[in-house]
């Protein structure tokens, strides 16, 4: 159904809770779901999502180019000189299915969680081995600020879950994983054409404990008729408070007489507007 604009509410693809094969949930509609159950249940329930945002194209120019540029080591089999810097003894993993795990939309790596029939999917940034043949999860982040770089909450979630993914589908993998953080410079005296980065290795120790009781609640979510409560962020009360002003100008419009049939037909389409308040 399209509301004007790009905008669409998905008519199919979302949880049905009569259907016996398993769901695939993606890794970051698990972060949804911690971020605001409501807003996960409105996407993965009613079809509802959220708009999509313009992609970040810088962002994914740096990803293409680490992942070309560790690619490059990963075929000779050496060590990145990052790594070598770093003290850090591991090599990017060369694997058949590397390139199907890095594709997050059509495939990435995926696990059937058998207590929920979740399936559970994410694509990954890449893969090291160190020496003791366990895998190192690694993801990329690209920022520019003076501060210093900051491991968000989502960031460590997102390499829990793929260092999950990879133990329940049998590979060794190690507690820590690794962000590849670059930084880009505001310094330099002039733009020039082009933009100096600075490139920090930064470990995360994971604990993936909090994954499975978290998919047992996005299951009991998806089960439930209840739509779960607002959170906290401000774009509730601000359709709360647009769907409530348009109810109030469409039943005030009504009352007043003599108008066009055109406003009339107006009106009405506020109230074939569906209102989730
Ligand atoms: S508070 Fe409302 S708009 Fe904000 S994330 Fe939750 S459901 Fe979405």
């Amino acid at each position: 159904m399209g509301f004007g604009g790009n905008y669409r509410v998905r008519e199919r693809g979302q949880f049905d809770p009569a259907s016996k094969e398993p769901y695939r949930i993606s890794r970051s509609k698990i972060d949804l779901f911690l971020e605001c159950p409501r807003c996960f249940y409105l996407d993965q329930r009613l079809g509802i999502g959220r708009p999509d945002m313009p992609a970040f194209s810088l962002n994914n120019a740096v990803d293409t180019l680490l992942k070309k540029e560790f690619d490059v080591y990963r075929v000779k089999g050496n060590l990145h000189p990052l790594l070598k810097s770093y003290g850090l003894s591991a090599v990017p993993l060369k694997h058949k299915d590397l390139e199907k795990w890095r594709e997050a939309r059509r495939a990435g790596i995926e696990y059937l969680h058998k207590g929920t029939n979740l399936s559970v999917r994410g694509g990954i940034d890449d893969i090291w081995e160190g020496k003791d043949g366990k895998l190192i999860i690694v993801d990329y982040k690209a920022t520019s600020k003076k501060s210093e770089l900051t491991l968000y909450d989502s960031y460590k979630r997102q390499v829990e879950v793929y260092q999950w993914l990879f133990r329940k589908n049998d590979f060794p993998v190690s507690d820590t994983a690794y962000f590849v953080y670059v930084n880009a410079s505001t310094d330099a005296e002039a733009f020039d054409a082009k933009l100096e980065f600075k490139v920090e290795l930064i470990p995360y120790t994971g604990d993936t404990s909090w994954i499975e009781p978290a998919l047992h609640n996005i299951k009991k979510c998806l089960l439930s008729e209840e739509i779960p409560p607002k959170g906290e962020c401000d774009y509730c009360p601000y359709r709360e408070a647009a769907g409530k002003a348009l109810l109030a100008r469409n039943e005030g419009s009504k009352k007043k007489t003599g108008r066009s049939t055109r406003a009339r037909k107006k009106d009405d389409s506020y109230e074939k507007t569906p209102s989730l308040f």
